[in-house]
């Protein structure tokens, strides 16, 4: 039989043949009868449908790929923040109207059953919303990508908010099933751990050769997820591992008679995969931590080797067929893995093995705060990856060698360069690793990557300059425009085309427009029907009623000490007193919108979401503020929450300490929204300020460089405390209980953090600065045309933050990749 004479029903396009595949999916594959099925149900079935139009473009192609003989790029990340895929998928496929009207035929209302779907949280925040946008768009730009991560039982936790506090609950999405992936049980590899290694020495034994012996071992299970690219045929794939037991039970317990030992020590091993970490700065101490990466590194790196093998003898085109991009250091013991596969199980000397490896890997960096950096004991590390542990000590061995000859023996700078830090309890550098053995090593945006080559990677910008770059992030317009804003999407596509989808570069046509009153005022009706969507959620879910005239002041993002919500709050208590003070002086309307999680074990960030919800408390329930203020924080933080509030926000707050945030994201989520900024120069927001213009900007705060020198010359805050009577009114209210009642020491921690042991992240620097930013964001408010045309050349000028841009840098000057071409 040949591809030709295979025979299958090709899915149509229209409205009836659509009802015909839902009704067929929900008789033969999920089985339920019309009558009695559910929401659920009638999801599946519909997910199905929608899928079967996707499987087509997959295989072709991944057939092209084949064909074409291109190099893939194996994207490695611990984290892909998804979200929902049903809304996505209808976008690629541009099927959203004939679903809608197929499933209406049925009685089933399309909105509410999209409501039904759950998150793929199977990420923190940032890193992995990042990694999700990128699938995204390389499979737009057809670039031949493939994601390799985890498929964690439980994601992302739920936060409930319970007597103002955040509560976890597990989010155990797979309940109701996943409509969305295919279960590849064939593709399985058997991961190892713990044992011991036999060095191979002497004839025939390569270099540093070893034989990594009685060993525990896990199998990873293959789970595919099609991706499809917008505008295009061409899809990727998501392949994430799931955790199984090598033998279904220990036997020998089993003999024993010990069957509930047997089965404990299967759960054991599918433990590797079933929750994801909920901290995304700080490695967690946990040994299965270490564990997970290396299950999920270990299969993908296994998995990429068969398929290169299954069309090449040796491994010559290796780098020509072959990128792995490390998603920060979570990944990097793909490094030593490769080295181990090629060295001990093909047989490749040690230094062919390191060129390729060279060749092949490429790293990007997240973060330069020190606690984030991860790093390993030795010992762990040992224990868990002996043969893992051996390879690495060999490539420092070598490296430093190679230092020693160039530079003469500096033990200053060959302690600085080790891979492993001498300091105390010896620990494994993962960074360095990462830097060590890729040949790209790029930062996130340009403050960033400038930073990152003077400060955590000093050393090794000296030895390899040539290595480091920038790749400044950027978000898919697919999802956080066309799919997040229907009503600003339907105004673009009337007035400038639909090609922005793909090309957001044509927003700059905009940029006239602003001249325009038509226009102007079809623009603000957008973001008023935005804002109404928003209240209408906060209504529902919080019976907390808002102005849509307000200004919508928005700050959703993790909770965390550098981003700095709680000089938000400092703003919104400062405000508090001015209304009270001065009710008739025309305060600006304000309603002040927070979400986010902070990681369960993080205090101060827990105690700050305690601290938003009982001002909210106060304020809201003061007759004297009435409309002027309002206070919402909206509980459990998502991919689906973001997309209702980020198009509804007049201003976005990106106010982290500068030289903290790497770039941020949600920062261009919401500028391509049609939101205002009040930021500090960090991160991305340097970027943007520069694309849509300085005076279109609200910047405030110290300098990357001043906040360095106010730090060196021995900062005081509290002298800025005692110096500003509205800073200290603010302060004190918050210490001596005005928004806890009862218990005036609550937050007696947040004022010392702040006042008396130093303020690590500025606040109190910042305070008035930010004040005067907030001052001339209320008088351009009181101009609705003059603040809609400032939200419109926002818009326009944020056509350099779509993904697309990245990945397409990031093909031709990292990965040097040919996209896909299909007929
Ligand atoms: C974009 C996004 C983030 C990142 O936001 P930052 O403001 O850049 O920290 C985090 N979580 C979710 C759900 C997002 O969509």
């Amino acid at each position: 039989m040949t591809i030709e004479d295979f025979k299958y029903d090709h899915p149509d396009r229209d409205v009836a043949a659509f009802k015909r595949a839902v009704a067929n999916k929900l008789i033969y594959a999920v089985g339920k009868d019309p009558a009695t099925a559910s929401q659920d149900d009638w999801l599946h079935a519909a997910a199905w449908a929608v899928r079967d139009q996707l499987v087509e473009r997959w295989m072709t192609t991944t057939r092209a790929q084949y064909a074409q003989k291109l190099k893939r790029v194996y994207y490695l990340s611990m984290e892909f923040l998804i979200g929902r895929t049903f809304t996505n998928a209808l976008l690629a496929l541009e099927l959203q109207d004939t679903v809608r009207e197929a499933l209406a035929d049925f009685g089933v209302d399309i909105e509410a059953l999209t409501e039904r779907e759950p998150d793929a949280a199977l990420g923190n925040g940032g890193l992995g919303r990042l990694a999700a946008c990128f699938l995204d768009s390389m499979a737009t730009l057809g670039v031949p990508g493939l994601g390799y991560g985890i498929r964690y039982e439980y994601g992302m936790f739920r936060q409930r908010i319970v007597d103002g506090q955040q509560v976890e609950t597990p989010d155990y999405w797979l309940t109701r099933g996943n409509p969305w992936e295919f279960q590849r049980p064939e593709v399985n590899y058997r991961v190892r751990f713990g044992g011991h290694v036999q060095r191979r020495e002497g004839k025939g034994a390569p270099y540093g050769a070893g034989r990594w012996v009685e060993t525990h071992d896990v199998l990873a299970v293959a789970y595919d997820t099609i991706i499809p690219g917008f505008g295009t045929q061409a899809t990727n794939t998501l392949r994430l591992w799931s955790a199984r037991a090598t033998e279904e039970i220990d036997l020998k317990a089993f003999n024993r008679g010990n069957y509930m030992e047997a089965v404990e020590s299967k759960n054991h091993s599918e433990n590797v995969s079933r929750v994801l970490y909920p901290d995304d700065s700080t490695p967690s101490g946990r040994e299965l931590r270490l564990h997970q990466e290396y299950f999920f590194v270990s299969a993908s790196v296994q998995d990429l080797l068969h398929r290169y093998l299954r069309n090449h003898q040796g491994f010559d085109e290796l780098p020509s067929q072959v990128s792995i991009h490390l998603n920060d250091t979570h990944p990097v013991l793909a490094v030593p893995e490769l080295m181990r596969l090629l060295i001990d199980e093909h047989g490749l000397p040690w230094d062919t093995a390191w060129a390729l490896t060279q060749k092949v890997f490429s790293y990007t960096n997240h973060t330069l705060m020190h606690e984030a950096l991860e790093t390993w004991p030795v010992e762990m590390f040992g224990r868990v990856l002996p043969r893992h542990l051996q390879i690495i000590f060999d490539m420092n061995s070598r490296f430093l060698a190679t230092v020693t000859q160039k530079h003469g023996h500096d033990v200053e700078l060959l302690r600085r360069l080790s891979l492993i830090d001498e300091n105390g309890e010896r620990r494994v550098r993962m960074a360095y690793v990462a830097v060590l053995a890729s040949h790209s090593i790029n930062g996130v945006s340009e403050l960033h990557s400038e930073l990152m080559k003077q400060s955590i990677f000093a050393d090794f910008a000296k030895l390899f300059p040539e290595r480091f770059n920038n790749k400044t992030n950027g978000v898919t317009p697919r999802r956080w425009l066309a799919q997040a804003n229907p009503p600003l999407a339907k105004l673009l596509d009337h007035r400038i085309g639909r090609g922005w989808r793909r090309d957001l570069k044509q927003l700059e046509v905009l940029r006239p427009m602003t001249h325009q009153p038509a226009f102007v005022g079809a623009f603000r009706h957008a973001k008023r029907e935005n804002k109404l969507r928003l209240a209408n959620w906060v209504d529902q879910h919080l019976g907390i009623p808002l102005d849509t005239d307000a200004l919508f002041d928005v700050q959703v993002k993790r909770m965390h000490e550098y981003k700095r919500q709680l000089l938000n709050v400092l703003h919104v208590i400062t405000r508090y007193h001015r209304i009270l003070d001065t009710p008739e002086a025309g305060h600006v309307p304000r309603v002040v919108v927070f979400a986010g999680k902070a990681a369960s074990a993080y205090h101060m960030a827990k105690l700050v979401i305690r601290l938003i919800n009982d001002v909210a408390a106060v304020i809201n329930s003061d007759e004297r503020v009435g409309k002027l203020l309002k206070v919402v924080f909206l509980p459990n933080y998502s991919v689906s929450l973001a997309e209702v509030i980020i198009p509804a926000a007049d201003l976005s707050e990106q106010i982290s300490t500068a030289g903290t945030e790497a770039s941020g994201t949600g920062n261009m989520k919401f500028a391509i929204n049609g939101a205002l900024t009040i930021g500090t120069l960090d991160g991305a927001n340097v970027e943007m300020r520069e694309a849509v213009g300085a005076d279109n900007f609200f910047i405030f705060g110290n300098t990357t460089r001043e906040v360095a020198d106010i730090r060196a010359s021995g900062y005081q805050p509290r002298e800025l405390y005692e110096g500003n009577a509205e800073l200290q009114r603010v302060l004190d209210s918050i210490r001596d209980g005005l928004f806890s009642h009862g218990e005036p020491d609550r937050y007696q921690a947040i004022f010392d953090a702040l006042v008396n042991w130093g303020d690590h992240y500025l606040l109190l620097a910042d305070y008035a600065s930010y004040l005067e930013a907030q001052e001339k964001v209320d008088a351009l408010y009181r101009d609705p045309d003059a603040w809609a045309r400032m939200a419109i050349l926002n818009v326009a000028g944020m056509g350099g933050f779509s993904s697309d841009r990245t990945i397409a840098q990031y093909a031709h000057e990292i990965w040097h990749t040919r996209p896909v071409a299909l007929g």
